[in-house]
């Protein structure tokens, strides 16, 4: 079975990506598997493309075998796009969840019920030979809310409610989250494009 390095050190990523990819016949592994620790990867693209880009070629160099990376993040509207690329270190270079989720709350609390609109996207760049990437995009809409809601997830979880339900993705079990996040709509349509190929 081939295998496959995620090229993230994101638990809350490498749980729901093996459980999105469960069933195809490769095996994922983490870059703790596969090294021993986990090497910091400097992500400084200006996209979500970008930096799933450069964590994928910079794990492969390391492993050559095939990678998997995603980016992701949060766009709210209410603050033109913010924080996209910089979801992770919204609140500085020391940021944590809880010090991301206190800032986005501060930043919209004169925001109204109505312009509260954000979205999840989820970039996934699978290397897969020197010269071939497959890429795929992911995108859920929902809104922010005004308190923190939930203990489930990661990141930003406790303060977004996907479009369609009424509880915060830290609420929601992993199975629905699973199923309508933007990282698993990526995920779905890279195992389509995996399917297809033949080696
Ligand atoms: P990345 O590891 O560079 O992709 O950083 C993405 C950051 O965006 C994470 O650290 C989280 O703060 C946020 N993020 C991405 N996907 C999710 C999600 O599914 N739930 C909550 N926060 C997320």
């Amino acid at each position: 079975m081939r295998k496959i390095v995620i090229a993230s050190g994101n638990k809350g990523k490498l749980t729901e990506i093996k459980q999105i990819m469960q069933g195809l016949d490769y095996q994922f592994v983490s870059m703790k598997d596969e090294f021993g620790y986990v090497p910091e990867i400097e992500e400084n693209g200006s996209t979500f493309y970008e930096n799933a880009l450069l964590k994928a070629e910079f794990i492969y160099e390391m492993c050559d075998c095939w990678t998997l990376a995603d980016d992701s993040g949060l766009e709210v509207d209410a603050l033109h796009g913010a924080p996209g690329v910089y979801s992770a270190r919204f609140a500085g270079l020391t940021s944590d969840s809880d010090k991301n989720n206190k800032k986005l709350l501060e930043l919209m609390d004169t925001v109204s019920d109505t312009h509260r609109s954000a979205r999840f996207k989820c970039v996934m760049v699978l290397k897969c030979g020197h010269d071939r990437i497959i890429t795929t995009e992911g995108t859920c809409e929902g809104k922010i809310l005004r308190v923190v809601s939930g203990a489930g997830g990661f990141g930003y979880d406790p303060l977004f409610m996907p479009d369609g339900y009424d509880r915060s993705f830290g609420e929601l079990s992993a199975d629905i989250k699973n199923r309508i996040s933007h990282r698993s709509s990526a995920l779905e349509e890279l195992r389509k494009k995996m399917e297809l190929l033949n080696d």
